[in-house]
Parts: structure tokens; C-alpha cells; sequence
């Protein structure tokens, strides 16, 4: 952290949405995601600091909910998040999150925070730092195949990490591509409505994808695929859920977060389960290889890992004094004597 956290107190910050959007268009939106992939880039390469594990998920037909717990002995953090593809059909957020960041050496929050913008700000930060690393250097297109609620969030951080220049969206609801060319249309970025994903994808040197279908669904085939491009796979995120035909993976050198969860949660789900995959930790610490050569096909098969999350509140909470946009929360009992708690509810009564 850039500031101590403060320990022994009793009001706990909350950024609520408001605040989040406050915070965010107060310092900017690039200048966020910018800073943000800083911090999770930071935080990548301190990778073997943290306590890991895969998240704690409760799967239903409908979707999932899932605890996101890390540490790295100082601070520790969570995120509650879903993840409802039918949600959208039903006027609901396909993701919703919100997070908690505590102080170890003694247990007390220190932020409470909104987190499905939070989600959106950071994924778009961690593809676009993770094809920093991958992406052909050349490339100045993205196609993206999904124009849900993440979209916008992921064209603008291309943009600013990676300089991409035009973005070619699709998805199968035109409403969707109408509204992310809409609001894409004063970014400084130029924004193109396809009517395929194949002519999305034509002259892209990099692919993101992010739909939501829980099915084993083919966004892309392997002949869709050229040689030397990046693909930035985030919709893939749950068992059952994946977005691109097996052959692109045996065609692709594939760069994941956490291979324990992406086993079980990522497009590598259809693969044998000890099919190498290169941590893409080890690339930001220089221990592994990003990309060889112009003809690789290089592969981010993201499903969100809580060092991620960690990092966005680690963030948000450095941004407390610089943009008061927040509010002091009575969330920690404070009894004056600290075993006296039944006699503060006894006080209470009077
Ligand atoms: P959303 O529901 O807002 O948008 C999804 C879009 O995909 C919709 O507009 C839908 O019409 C479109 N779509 C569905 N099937 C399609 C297809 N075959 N071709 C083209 N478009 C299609 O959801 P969102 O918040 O944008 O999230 C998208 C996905 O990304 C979700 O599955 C979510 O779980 C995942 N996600 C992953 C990460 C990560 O860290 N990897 C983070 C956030 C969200």
C-alpha cells in the first residue's frame, strides 16, 4: 500500500456506486485504468507473497455465486461476486460484486466498497496489461465479440495500455453493438458495428471475447483464428461455460492466472488436466516467455483471480484521501470497555 492502513478503527470507508462513479470520472477514466493496471501489475510480480486459492464457488443451473478471498500478510481482501447470464434477459446485472479489504494484525475492516464497476474497471485493466506482455506489437484493432456491460471498460483500456486505435464490436443482439458504438463515440477511439463476428475479426491482431451463455458455446472456430494474433478470453469463466472450439487451443501458447481455478473454470476445461499453460505472473517477473514470435498464436484464457480484486480495492482505498468519495461506515461494534459489548446494548436502551 501506498498509505498505512490504519488499524483500530471503528468507521469502516464505504465507496458505494455513486462514489465509484465519482471516483472514476473524477480522476479519469484512462488515467484510472492506467494507474490501476500499475497496481495489479505490481502486485503480479509479488505473485509467490500471497495466500492463494481457488474460489470458493456455489454453482447453480441459473449461475454462481463466489467468495474471492487473498492475503498478503499485511492486507487481507474479498469479493463476493455472481455471475447470472440470464440475468441481462431480466433487467439484472449479469455481475454483481462488492469487496472488503481488512487490516491482518488485527482482523478490522478498511474499505468496504461497490465492486461490479470496480470488476468491469479491473478486468479491462488486467486484458489490457496482460496483452501488453502477449499482444503483437503492431497490432492497433480489437475486435470484440460481446458488447454486454463489460465492453466499453475493455476498448477504452486497450486503448490506453496497448494503443489501440479501432475496435470492431459484435454480438448477436445489434442493441447491444448500437450502445457500445454509442458510448464509445467520443473516447478517442474509433468504433465500428459489425454484423458477424467473422467480419469483426477481420484485420484484428487482437481478439477479445466476453459473452454470456452458460454452455460449451463456439464464439470462435479454429478456421476463424489467424496466425499472430492475441486472443483476451474473459467470458469463459465457469464449468460448463467456455467460448472457443478446442482446436484453437492446441493451436495456441496459452498464458493463464491461476492454473488450479482456470483448470476447472477456464477454456482449458477441454483439455487434458495437465496441459501445459504458463502463469502469466511468470511473464510480468520475467521468469517465462510471453511471445516468441509474429506467428504465434498467443491465448489469455482469463477467468478473474482475487489478486485482481485485491489489487482494485488496494487501489480504491489509496484513492480515499485524494477524492473523499466516500462515507464512514458504523459497521465494527466499539464498545468503550472492549468486553463490556452486552452492557453497550443494555446503554443503548435508554
Ligand atoms: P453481459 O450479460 O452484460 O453481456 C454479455 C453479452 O454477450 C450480451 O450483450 C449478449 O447478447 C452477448 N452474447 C451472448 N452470446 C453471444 C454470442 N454467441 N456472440 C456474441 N455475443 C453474444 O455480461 P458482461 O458483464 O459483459 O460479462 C460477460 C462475460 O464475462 C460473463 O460471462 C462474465 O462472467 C464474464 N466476466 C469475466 C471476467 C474475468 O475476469 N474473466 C470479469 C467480468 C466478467
Amino acid at each position: 500500500m501506498t498509505s498505512s492502513i490504519p488499524s483500530k478503527l471503528a468507521m469502516v470507508p464505504f465507496v458505494s456506486v455513486d462514489d465509484m462513479m465519482r471516483i472514476t470520472n473524477n480522476i479519469g477514466l484512462e488515467k484510472l485504468l492506467f494507474e490501476l493496471a500499475g497496481y495489479i501489475e505490481d502486485d503480479f510480480k509479488r505473485w509467490e507473497k500471497f495466500d492463494k486459492t481457488p474460489r470458493v464457488a456455489a454453482h447453480s443451473a441459473e449461475g454462481v455465486i463466489e467468495l474471492m478471498p487473498t492475503s498478503d500478510g499485511e492486507v487481507y481482501g474479498f469479493k463476493y461476486v455472481n455471475g447470472h447470464p440470464k440475468n441481462q434477459q431480466e433487467g439484472f446485472q449479469t455481475v454483481t460484486a462488492f469487496g472488503v479489504l481488512a487490516d491482518v494484525s488485527n482482523g478490522y475492516p478498511v474499505l468496504f466498497s461497490e465492486m461490479t464497476i470496480l470488476t468491469a474497471l479491473r478486468t479491462a485493466a488486467t486484458s489490457a496489461l496482460v496483452a501488453k506482455y502477449l499482444a503483437p506489437k503492431h497490432a492497433k484493432t480489437m475486435a470484440m465479440i460481446g458488447n454486454g456491460a463489460q465492453c466499453e471498460f475493455q476498448a477504452i483500456a486497450f486503448k490506453t495500455i496497448c494503443g489501440i486505435e479501432t475496435v470492431k464490436l459484435y454480438d448477436t443482439d445489434p442493441k447491444a453493438t448500437e450502445k457500445a458504438v454509442r458510448n464509445l463515440a467520443d473516447q478517442g477511439i474509433k468504433a465500428i458495428g459489425c454484423s458477424s463476428s467473422q467480419e469483426a475479426i477481420t484485420g484484428a491482431g487482437i481478439i477479445t471475447t466476453c459473452t454470456a451463455d452458460k454452455q460449451y458455446a463456439t464464439i470462435l472456430t479454429d478456421n476463424m483464428v489467424g496466425s499472430g494474433v492475441h486472443i483476451n478470453a474473459i467470458g469463459g469463466d465457469c464449468p460448463g461455460k467456455t467460448e472457443l472450439h478446442r482446436d484453437i487451443l492446441l493451436r495456441s501458447e496459452i498464458f493463464v492466472e491461476y492454473p488450479p481455478q482456470t483448470r476447472v473454470e477456464g477454456e482449458i476445461q477441454q483439455l487434458e488436466k495437465d496441459y501445459g499453460v504458463t502463469e502469466i505472473w511468470q511473464v510480468m517477473s520475467g521468469e517465462a516467455e510471453g511471445r516468441r514470435n509474429e506467428n504465434q498464436i498467443t491465448l489469455f484464457d482469463s477467468v478473474g483471480f482475487a489478486i485482481e480484486d485485491f489489487s482494485a480495492l488496494r487501489y480504491i482505498h489509496d484513492q480515499l484521501e485524494r477524492t473523499g468519495s466516500h462515507v464512514d461506515l458504523d459497521l465494527i461494534a466499539d464498545p468503550d470497555d472492549t468486553r463490556d459489548l452486552f452492557g453497550m446494548v443494555l446503554r443503548a436502551q435508554e
